[in-house]
């Protein structure tokens, strides 16, 4: 038996196709333009690409791509003035700042700055807290992604067992809650996590947000349960590059896998077109529409 595989290339074009046509929607009907503003500090080139991508897919999909490019040395008083003017800016439906921070600036205090009806990564406690009590809220991009691949496998995530592993603020915690919000019974594993392969084999829905590359081995893995791999790793290889790899023996666990996520070409692929998705929606609340069709 080999796993049916979740191709996240054409579900994200998928979304993206929908956010699209929702955004030519509010245009037409209400003169909307969703507008989304991306803030790098620093000139990391892995950050480099990540915004560039956001702004490329930001445009693509009919919506206004902001970007406030600033150097190493800011202090924290000038970025948390920048926040303050896309907060006011009517324009701007959603901000989003460029994480890791470079050392200096305290991420913590600029995610707690962003007004919450902006905040389209979903880190601000606020949001945070809203979806731990079940209200709606701006929810972190990969989770969601996560969770739509999962619905491309199931239509219903409804009692299923699910187990994550990792409980970092920006994949672990929220996943949590979103798999909550559709009724599945959710185990939440970490690094103080006894017998984790035992606590794995139970679980229809296996999600691992760890970093650790290809940890989840085969023999972890229920025959048949579907696997989300949210970790990207890079592993050098004998020539000299590297290759990307997820938490999951991806060729191992195919042969036990129902469903499972590649790495790349999974989660990784979901977040941007999720960034996209919660930009518009935010800009639908603001401006006081119902929420999207997306
Ligand atoms: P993180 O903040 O470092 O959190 C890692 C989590 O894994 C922690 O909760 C940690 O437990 C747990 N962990 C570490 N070692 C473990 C072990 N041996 N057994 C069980 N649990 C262990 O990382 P993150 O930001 O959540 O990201 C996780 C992975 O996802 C990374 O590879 C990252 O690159 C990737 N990622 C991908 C996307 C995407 O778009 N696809 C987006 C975000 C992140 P403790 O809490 O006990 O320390």
């Amino acid at each position: 038996m080999s796993a049916r595989i979740i191709d996240g290339k054409i579900i994200a074009a998928d979304l993206r196709g929908k956010v699209a046509a929702e955004v030519a929607r509010v245009k037409r009907e209400h003169a909307l333009v969703p507008g989304l503003a991306v803030v790098l500090v620093g000139s990391d080139p892995a950050s480099e690409v990540y915004v560039r991508n956001k702004a490329k897919q930001t445009e693509a999909a009919g919506m206004a791509s902001f970007e406030h490019k600033l150097p190493a040395d800011t202090v924290q008083k000038d970025l948390l003035a920048l926040i303050a003017k896309l907060n006011a800016d009517s324009a701007v439906h959603g901000i989003l700042v460029q994480l890791p921070l470079p050392a200096g600036l305290d991420s913590q205090v600029v995610i707690d700055a962003i007004d919450p009806t902006k905040d389209v990564d979903g880190l601000n406690p606020v949001n945070a807290g809203r979806l731990a009590t079940g209200l709606p809220a701006l929810t972190p991009c990969t989770p969601l992604g996560c969770i739509i691949l999962a619905k491309t496998v199931h239509a219903s995530l409804q009692g299923m067992n699910a187990v994550v592993i990792g409980r970092s603020n920006l994949v672990g915690r929220p996943l949590v809650q979103l798999l909550l919000n559709e009724n599945a019974t959710v185990t939440i594993a970490h690094s103080r996590t006894r017998d984790l392969p035992a606590i794995c084999r139970q679980a229809d829905l296996l999600l691992a947000a760890v970093g650790k590359p290809e940890m989840v081995r085969a023999d972890w893995i229920k025959p048949g349960a579907t696997v989300i791999d949210v970790g990207i790793n890079r592993l050098p290889t004998v020539d000299g590059k590297t290759r990307l790899v997820g938490d999951v023996a991806y060729q191992e666990a195919l042969s036990v896998a129902g469903a499972i996520t590649p790495v790349p070409g999974g989660v990784g692929q979901m977040t941007v077109a999720c960034l996209l998705v919660n930009t518009l929606r935010a800009a639908c609340a603001i401006k006081g529409l119902p929420k999207p069709a997306v």
